[in-house]
């Protein structure tokens, strides 16, 4: 061995960031269940506009949050596979919603949509209107609509948009047509008491939801530290439970939706562009802002 070899200056130490709690050694069958199903995940289309959204009622969950909260770590987290949310990574994509289907690949049961993400600072008014009339439309009126997976970032808490985002779904939340779960994500970058008053924060936010009928929940979530995946699949796999049994299974028209091709670019022949609004008719509610 060599004079420099031996002298190598030593790698300073890693910061390791603090746990939130201790993972749970025992994994309860629910959850085992809930796993399992969530691993069965797959790609199944990218649509630009509403309305080559697959129709019928095929119970659907939607992923909502700001772009940066770490929506797509969760949900390959929770899928267990490094690249599924990939798709809506790529540039032309972003603004898509990319639906995954659940369960067996001949008879699937669910639907996850991965809806854009929201509240990039440089985003003209004119896309944060798209944004909303889209969102606003989804939210609403898709019918399909079982669930609501919000991500919040924990350090942040709610911010404008995250509420807006609540009020496009608040009626449907309160009757308990669509249940809500937010997950306050990168909770390894808190500390026991800052993720005790994250989930006191969001807690408080989501009270004026709260009714006798709704279903909403919050859950501390770290991909990096795996802290409550267990936790939201047993919770998603009970949302499924709760749901009358499954009638149809239709795919989008043929030449709607599209599958990302090779370079990532846009399949479609029409070119990329902002997700737009189908036909159905909703509300624009004034600008977000951020
Ligand atoms: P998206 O824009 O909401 O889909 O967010 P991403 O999943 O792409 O994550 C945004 C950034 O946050 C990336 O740099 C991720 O590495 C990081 N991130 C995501 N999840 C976690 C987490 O659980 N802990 C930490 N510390 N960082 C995370």
């Amino acid at each position: 061995m060599t004079e420099a070899k031996r002298t190598r200056k030593p790698s300073p130490p890693r910061a390791v960031p603090a746990p939130v709690y201790k993972k749970p050694v025992v994994v309860s069958e629910a959850a085992k269940e809930g796993l399992a199903w969530l691993h069965t995940a797959k790609f199944l289309t990218t649509a630009s506009k509403l309305n080559q959204l697959p129709q019928g009622d095929m119970p659907e969950i939607a992923f909502v949050g700001r772009s940066n909260a770490g929506k797509s770590s969760a949900i390959n987290t929770l899928a267990n596979q490094r690249q599924l949310a990939f798709a809506s990574k790529t540039p032309g994509r972003t603004q898509h919603i990319n639906l995954f289907t659940l369960g067996l690949r001949e008879a699937p049961d669910a639907y996850f949509a991965d809806l854009p993400g929201y509240g990039y600072a440089a985003v003209a008014r004119g896309k944060k209107l798209v944004w909303q009339k889209v969102m606003a439309d989804y939210l609403e009126v898709r019918r399909a609509l079982m669930g609501v997976v919000l991500m919040i970032d924990s350090r942040h808490g709610f911010t404008p948009l995250d509420r807006q985002l609540l009020d496009f779904v608040q009626q449907r939340v309160k009757t308990g047509e669509v249940k809500l779960l937010v997950l306050l994500t990168k909770a390894d970058k808190l500390s026991k008491r800052e993720a005790q008053l994250a989930t006191e924060a969001a807690q408080e936010v989501l009270g004026e939801f709260v009714t006798e009928s709704s279903d909403i929940g919050v859950t501390l979530f770290s991909s990096m530290r795996r802290v409550g995946v267990e936790d939201v699949a047993e919770q998603l796999k009970g949302w499924m439970a709760s749901m009358p049994a499954r009638v149809d299974f239709e795919l989008p028209p043929a030449g709607e939706g599209s599958a990302p091709d090779e370079e990532g670019g846009e399949a479609r022949a029409d070119g990329p562009g902002p997700l737009a609004a189908g036909d159905e008719q909703a509300r624009v509610p004034g600008d977000a802002g951020d």
